[in-house]
């Protein structure tokens, strides 16, 4: 057999879906709720499905065939507006299939020698694709005691990722989290990779949707955001990365997209640029946040999370794992959630809840999970 990279000796957290998937097979009941699915719960916004089969129609019109790899101007332009405050230009926006993608193949760019920080708990990806990529891999608890919010290690990372609002924790950063991150950044010479998956679910006003909104974070911060949860587009991938020239990477990275990446579908980009208006699009979001509000109410204190964020993370009651409080959600109540010692041993004594369904959904949660809520 040939030489397979030694890198996946390191990958030691277990993968926790395939247990759950066999609890589900030898689960008995017909009513079971889940929120344990971090997918999108309601269909593709119409008017993005419109412009979608609208650029299908016009590929079988003429040919249209490989596009820039940075993604087309046309929806790099459209997302100037988001970043109108933080002066970032057109060639420093680069469209992807998926966040999940460059979360990963950033690595590419940095030093093998670069110690990378994540945080625990965590998207996975973040350390896997690290450790994978042969790096040095710290974590960042982010626990009750902190309020689930990492705090800059005493020594010196080169590569942080930070989520913000988090995932599994639902938890975010405010101003002055994010600034605390940014100093560090700079007085280290790191790079914080940010992971802002979620942030078309920020209401609060001491949340920044950007990091850029830090100053000085140009150049120490990458920002990554995705099309997936804020307008469905989990099952057509699109998402796109900002990677200022301050940072000294944008050109290394353009580079590295030439070389291996030739880009996201057309169709995908036609539709990511409608979803930029898309009422219902944004509707939906609307509905994933009042779900989580509703289920944050009901359970009462011991839950986190839930107001900037689809997720809500549930302490378990006293004396429980992660795994036996799964295992009375799943069997007494029909409900399905996630044990949060899956996303990393800090998540141990908690199960992430999502918010991803539906009201009548809730309510029936609500009715069901009475006795927990003071
Ligand atoms: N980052 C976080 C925190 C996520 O929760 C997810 C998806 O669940 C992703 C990244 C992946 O996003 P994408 O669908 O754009 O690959």
């Amino acid at each position: 057999m040939v030489k397979v990279n030694p890198h996946y000796e390191r990958l030691k957290r277990p993968i926790i879906f395939p247990v759950i998937e066999q609890k589900l097979k030898e689960f008995k009941g017909n009513d079971l709720i889940n929120l344990g699915i971090g997918d999108v719960a309601l269909p593709l916004a119409f008017d993005v499905a419109q412009a979608v089969s609208a650029a299908m129609v016009e590929m079988s019109q003429k040919p249209i065939g490989y596009g820039p790899a940075e993604g087309y101007l046309f929806l790099r332009r459209a997302l100037l507006d988001e970043y109108s405050n933080y002066n970032i230009g057109v060639d420093e926006i680069f469209i992807s299939d998926g966040i999940n993608t460059d979360l990963a193949n950033i690595a590419d760019l940095f030093d093998p020698t670069c110690k990378v920080a994540t945080i625990d708990p965590g998207y996975p990806v973040f350390g896997d694709s690290s450790l994978l990529a042969g790096k040095q891999v710290i974590t960042l608890p982010c626990v009750e005691e902190n309020n689930f919010i990492p705090k800059p290690p005493s020594e010196k990372v080169d590569v942080i990722y930070l989520c913000s609002p988090g995932n599994p924790t639902g938890v975010a950063m405010t101003r002055t989290d994010l600034e605390m991150w940014v100093a560090y950044a700079q007085s280290n010479d790191a790079i914080i990779l940010f992971d802002a998956a979620y942030a078309g679910f920020i209401t609060s006003p001491d949340v920044p949707k950007s990091i850029y909104e830090i100053e000085g974070a140009q150049s120490v911060a990458i920002e990554m955001r995705s099309f997936s949860k804020s307008a469905g587009f989990t099952g057509l991938r699109c998402s796109y990365s900002v990677i200022p020239e301050a940072t000294g990477l944008t050109k290394l990275w353009k580079r590295r997209q030439n070389t291996k990446y030739n880009g996201c579908s057309y169709p995908v980009q036609c539709g990511a640029l409608q979803a930029l208006k898309s009422e219902e699009s944004s509707a939906q979001v609307k509905t994933y946040l009042q779900c989580a509000g509703a289920l944050k109410e009901a359970l009462g204190q011991n839950v986190y999370g839930g107001i900037n964020s689809p997720y809500l993370w549930w302490k378990v009651p006293d004396g429980m794992s992660s795994w036996e409080f799964f295992d009375v959600l799943l069997q007494e109540h029909h409900i399905l959630g996630i044990p949060g010692v899956g996303f990393g041993s800090c998540g141990e004594g908690f199960v992430r809840l999502s918010a991803f369904t539906t009201m009548d959904k809730i309510k029936e949660v609500t009715n069901r999970l009475g006795a927990y809520a003071h």
